[in-house]
């Protein structure tokens, strides 16, 4: 009996190494290919801070130009989890950023998500602010701040990894309607 024990645990620590080291793979696969991502979108929007007062609301401010957190269980939040099928896009620049079909309830407070819809539209960072090593996501296009990607945290969901993003930066449009025309974009 103490025999099966033992294997068990050693079984379990064996695991539990053999996650880590896939986890750190894995990581590594989805920088490498962020940063070889072909066809990244070569327009970027930019702006002045004044430009961006007038088409950004004081939140959408705060978060997407100054890499703010909007507060947990937010209304954006809220509105997040009722929503169903569909697309979100960037609320400063109108670019495609997630799709319902990776987004998962993580109990966290921000919306979530365990991958991208259109990777070429969010770049991945190295974020040591607050005094922690985190990975920022931001838009590509618009370089807005989007919120931060977490590895390894064992969510039921197909890629160990969950984008935590502020909702307030995410424009929502249910499947089969039109995208909205974002104030800030360019036009041609
Ligand atoms: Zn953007």
């Amino acid at each position: 009996m103490k025999v099966t024990m033992l294997s068990t645990i050693i079984i379990a620590i064996g695991l539990l190494v053999a996650t880590g080291i896939a986890q750190e793979q894995g990581k590594k696969e989805v920088m490498k290919t962020l940063e070889k991502a072909p066809g990244a979108p070569k327009e970027e929007v930019t702006k002045t801070e004044e430009e961006w007062k007038k088409v950004l609301t004081p939140e959408q401010y705060r978060v997407l130009r100054q890499a703010g957190t909007e507060p947990a269980n937010s209304a954006t939040y809220k509105q997040f989890k009722e929503q169903k099928e569909g697309t979100y896009y960037c609320a400063g620049c109108g670019a495609e950023l997630f799709s319902s079909d990776h987004k998962f309830d993580s109990h966290c407070g921000w919306p979530s998500f365990y991958d991208a819809s259109n990777n070429k539209n969010v770049t991945l960072k190295q974020d040591l602010s607050h005094g922690m090593i985190r990975t920022e996501v931001v838009c590509t296009k618009c370089k807005g701040h989007l919120g931060h990607l977490f590895y390894g945290e064992a969510f039921d969901t197909p890629k160990d990894q969950r984008y935590c993003i502020n909702g307030v930066t995410l424009i929502y449009v249910p499947k089969g309607e039109k995208k909205p025309e974002v104030k800030a974009e360019e036009k041609p």
